[in-house]
């Protein structure tokens, strides 16, 4: 008997079946069967990256029970049928979600589940955020919403069952859009099925993925020296804190903003302070001031950072204390990593999205944005909307 070249799936038991006598009247069966129970046993790999994800856990617990559509919900790709993407993609993530889909075997189906996986939402147009992931995914169902509640991830698990039984079936599977598609302007990208995107991206998408697998490893990272043993006993503060200021170069106690310290004092004025009792570094946080200029083009006040600084003592009755230190571009300031244990990720952050060079620091790569980002995003002559392909 001749076998049937429509069909939507090929397995060699169906095949033999299909040259028995007689057996051929099961195939059909069969079919539905095997339909029936891929439909009904979608097993989910989550990618929830924020606050969608935790609708998406809702989704799986006993109120709304997504196992109750056979779907188990697994932390691997691997024999997965569904990537559910729940929160926000960004381009530091992009490439590991793209490589955690090429491993996912196929037939496989994606669900972006609520606007920032969509569309970006309103981090859609800012530097790290990837404008919807089917800029580089194909999206077979979206979820809308902000979050979307357990029921619409639900309805979409439906659509997305239905679908699987028309493609089986060999029948037209209407295409999902994206919701308010018409009334959106473009994202930075073409999207993955868009006739008009750039067949150069998806190249460039998989070799960036590549990379981050491990093809083309990245440099070496440093050890960083160990950090000196912490004393066990909670050291009182003592002295006047106010005359160590002034004894490390402090001139005026602003009623509005911390004080200004020199930069040359500023390592040795915590070490001070760490000695005082203050053992907790809270916070590093600078801003870049770009030049001031007149009419002319002259420069009236030089490009330069401010960072700030601030420190705790720790137990009952906590006490704050906060400087500042201020330094033209493109100087650095002396790292506080060997008194902070706490100061290797906070330098790092602040190097990585304003470029300030922490002199000293075992470590200073980037932390938050790709190892090959362009520029320092939160200066203030950086767009905020600049490109970083081949992601956005
Ligand atoms: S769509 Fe809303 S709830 Fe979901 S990740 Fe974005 S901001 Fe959070």
């Amino acid at each position: 008997m001749a076998i049937e070249d429509n069909r939507s799936f090929t397995h060699p038991l169906y095949d033999f079946m299909l040259t028995v006598p007689g057996l051929s009247l099961a195939t059909g069966r069969v079919d539905q069967l095997l339909t029936w129970g891929l439909t009904n046993s979608l097993w989910i790999f989550p990618m929830a990256t924020s606050c969608c994800g935790i609708e998406f856990m809702a989704t799986a617990a006993s109120r709304v029970d997504i196992d109750r559509m056979g779907s188990i919900v697994r932390g691997t790709p691997r024999q997965a049928d569904v990537m559910v993407v729940a929160g926000t993609i960004t381009v530091k993530m992009a490439p590991r979600v793209k490589k955690l889909w090429d491993l996912m075997p196929e037939p496989k189906w994606c669900l972006a589940m609520g606007s920032c996986a969509i569309s970006g939402d309103f981090y859609r147009d800012l530097y790290p955020t990837v404008p919807g992931i089917d800029t580089f995914l194909p999206v077979d169902v979206y979820v809308p919403g902000c979050p979307p509640n357990p029921e619409a991830l639900m309805a979409g698990m439906l659509r997305l069952q239905e679908k699987v039984r028309l493609q089986r079936e060999g029948k037209w599977a209407p295409k999902e859009s994206r919701p308010e598609t018409a009334k959106m302007i473009m994202p930075a990208l073409r999207r993955i099925n868009d006739p008009a995107r750039d067949p150069s991206v998806d190249k460039a998408q998989l070799d960036s993925a590549m990379k981050v697998a491990g093809s083309e490893p990245l440099e070496e990272a440093p050890t960083p020296e160990r950090m000196p043993p912490r004393s066990a006993e909670p050291v009182p503060i003592d002295g006047d804190l106010q005359a160590l200021l002034t004894a490390h170069g402090v001139t005026e106690i602003p009623r509005d903003a911390p004080p200004l310290v020199p930069v040359a004092r500023h390592r040795d004025l915590a070490e001070q302070l760490k000695k005082r009792g203050f053992r907790q570094l809270v916070t590093v946080v600078a801003t870049h001031y770009p030049d001031k200029r007149d009419k002319a083009g002259l420069i009236l006040t030089p490009e330069y950072y401010e960072v700030a600084y601030a420190l705790r003592t720790v137990g009952r009755g906590s006490q704050l204390v906060m400087w500042r230190v201020r330094f033209e571009v493109p100087d650095g300031i002396d790292s506080l990593y060997g008194v902070f244990a706490g100061a290797d990720w906070q330098e790092r952050e602040q190097f990585d999205l304003i470029g300030v060079r922490f002199a000293g620091h075992p470590d200073l790569r980037r932390i938050l944005l790709p190892h090959d980002y362009a520029g320092f995003p939160l200066r203030r002559d950086h767009a905020s909307d600049a490109p970083c392909a081949p992601w956005r």
